[in-house]
């Protein structure tokens, strides 16, 4: 796994014969299908995840995008194991980012979700887990990893407006879902989004 963090001056590009970023570990989950015919991506939709909850570091998030959850081997995994789900990117703890869905391709991250009157978010949207929880402050070099990947998301489709169509999972579905909650600080994102935190002094 890479780690984009701005101190490695990594600067991310998407290749866009492939739709995934360059340099950057690709593991194809089976939890994807085609984008609607016409279909812009336009949104990004930030998510928080950590399994077994609150538990760091494990493979566990990654075989669930895979499908290959043993519900034998964590009993704290036995209610994920039917689950189909997936999202474009997954940023570790450490900063490293991994894909598993091509951005031209639909993920199933979202679910039940609406943004500006518009239902079904994940037609039109790329899906980031970042690893953590709501008991736990995200950290430093996820923000770091995000700024870095969601320029390059945008540059590759520029129906990305940053930072408003930057969105979080309970934004696009209220009530039902609460990810990345309270522990993900939105302006310091938009702060290194601006460039405002980047600066050498
Ligand atoms: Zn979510």
């Amino acid at each position: 796994m890479r780690s984009v963090g701005v101190e490695d001056s990594v600067v991310l590009r998407v290749d866009l014969q492939r739709h995934l970023l360059s340099g950057v570990r690709y593991v194809a989950s089976p939890h994807q299908e085609p984008r609607p015919p016409g279909a812009a991506i336009e949104l990004v939709v930030i998510h928080g995840i950590s399994l077994p909850p609150d538990d760091y570091g494990g493979p566990w998030i990654e075989r669930l995008f895979l499908g290959r959850i043993d519900p034998e081997a964590h009993p704290a995994l036995a209610s994920f194991t039917a689950l189909r789900v997936s999202a474009h990117l997954l940023v570790r703890r450490s900063g490293a980012v991994v894909q598993y869905v091509p951005f031209h391709r639909r993920a199933w991250h979202a679910g039940a979700s609406s943004w500006q009157g518009r239902s079904d978010c994940n037609d039109f949207s790329i899906g980031i887990e970042v690893e953590g929880s709501a008991a736990w402050p995200f950290l430093g070099a996820q923000y770091r990893c995000l700024a870095v990947v969601l320029r390059a998301l945008a540059d590759a489709y520029p129906r990305i407006d940053l930072p408003t169509a930057v969105v979080s999972h309970a934004d696009v579905a209220p009530g039902r879902k609460s990810d990345p909650w309270d522990t993900f600080d939105w302006p310091r994102l938009r702060r290194l989004l601006a460039g405002d935190d980047a600066s050498p002094g």
